[in-house]
């Protein structure tokens, strides 16, 4: 069997590399494949290029490459290092690698590709690779990717807080909205913590047009003094949170004046529908959630309320829209239900941020897809132990980078 001559051509390192031997280890599964560079070859120093001698090896070292029929595959080789008068002894690049990884290009590819499809545990198994492999994988691969990223920022930005672990502990997810994708995480939501970010890229903070952002004052007061420019907008998800928000808070102020043993103590169990919007509970609950509405009718009522504030999305002008709110402020500020009377002062107090977002058309969209995937992130990352590897995870997943090595 001509193994060398079937691995040069599968395998096809790049000149003046070729495969000097090859073992097959049925009973472990594993293949081992020796490279070797010809004789009289220069090797380029890895600081400023320059075409050089070789001047010793550095002892053998492994790379892990694609399996071969389902058997572990390994790359061995010395490394040539060259003498450079003005960088000194260097280590020259080594063949299908780049010098630090341990895995061949073909290999980090991969796994980048199966981090992209299943969960960290679910890439590890299917590459057979330990999970601290693929978290260096990931890591690497938003390194390159933020390196790669064009300079400037988004017209629309996107800024929102993100609860992570238990404990109230917060990111900052900067998002382009325009793209639909997130442009940064930042460790914590307050002042103290997002302003840096904004004060590094000053200079660049001109291009920004439009942010949209929840109603809660702390981002919004970063942004006026930041990035004076920018129209602020208060978009359609998290104007709809702040609603939903007041119809649980009427949920859970009715729930405390029910007595325990009430009949109506159904209501405790079921009160996550009262979190639905009316297309979407599921038809064999929709008679129970009359007669909770009729039970429960404080709830019942700021439910509508929220229900109708819907519309507000659905107005073809600003007009339209004002004029549908002054309709919908009246209802809720003499409904005597305090959080509902909150929410519509909230929105009163922030109609110009709507009014931005309904003229600029940000849809909910980017933010709520986003929202979702971070969800599904967290999901899958029971295993994450530091904020640190959370933020490359989003941004692995959700930062529209360009992860691949470059193979050049
Ligand atoms: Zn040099």
């Amino acid at each position: 069997m001509e193994l060398v001559p079937f691995y040069q051509m599968m395998i096809k390192p790049p000149f003046p590399w070729k495969i000097r031997r090859v073992e097959v280890h049925p009973e472990i599964r594993r293949v081992d494949v020796w490279l070797e560079h010809g004789s009289g070859v220069f090797f380029a120093c890895p600081e400023c290029a320059e075409a050089l001698p070789v001047y010793d090896h550095t002892p053998e070292r492994s790379w892990r490459h694609l399996d071969t029929c389902d058997y572990e595959t390994w790359l061995h080789a010395e490394l040539p290092r060259v003498s450079c008068s003005k960088h000194g002894v260097r280590q020259a690049k080594p063949p299908l690698s780049d010098g630090r990884s341990t895995l061949t290009f073909a290999m980090e590819r991969r796994c980048i590709d199966t981090l992209a499809e299943c969960s960290r545990k679910g890439a590890a198994t299917l590459t057979g690779l330990s999970w601290d492999e693929m978290d260096t994988v990931m890591t690497r691969a938003v390194g390159r990717g933020m390196k790669r990223r064009p300079p400037g920022l988004p017209e629309w930005l996107g800024i929102d807080e993100k609860s992570v672990f238990a404990r109230h502990q917060y990111f900052t997810i900067i998002t382009d909205l325009k793209a639909g994708l997130v442009h940064d995480v930042v460790d914590k939501r307050t002042i103290k913590a997002v302003e840096p970010w904004f004060q590094e890229r000053k200079a660049k903070l001109e291009s920004v047009k439009k942010v949209a952002m929840d109603m809660s004052a702390g981002y919004a007061n970063v942004i006026s003094s930041m990035v004076p420019q920018a129209e602020i907008c208060y978009d359609h998800f998290h104007v709809t949170m702040k609603v939903n928000q007041a119809v649980d808070e009427v949920r859970k102020l009715e729930q405390r004046q029910m007595a325990e043993g009430d009949a109506r103590c159904d209501f405790f169990r079921s009160r996550f529908l009262f979190l639905y919007n009316k297309e979407n509970i599921p038809e064999h609950r929709v008679a129970h959630f009359q007669q909770l509405k009729e039970a429960a009718v404080q709830t019942g009522r700021a439910w509508a309320m929220k229900e109708n504030f819907r519309e507000i999305w659905h107005c073809p002008t600003v007009e339209t829209a004002a004029a549908f709110f002054k309709k919908w402020y009246w209802w809720a500020t003499h409904s005597r239900l305090k959080p509902m009377r909150a929410a519509a002062h909230t929105i009163k107090n922030h109609w110009q941020g709507i009014a931005n977002a309904i003229t600029n058309k940000i849809t909910n969209a980017c933010t709520e897809g986003l929202n979702n995937k971070i969800e599904k992130i967290k999901r899958d990352a029971f295993g994450f132990r530091s904020k640190g590897k959370f933020r490359i995870a989003i941004l692995f997943h959700c930062g529209g980078l360009d992860l691949y090595p470059s193979t050049a």
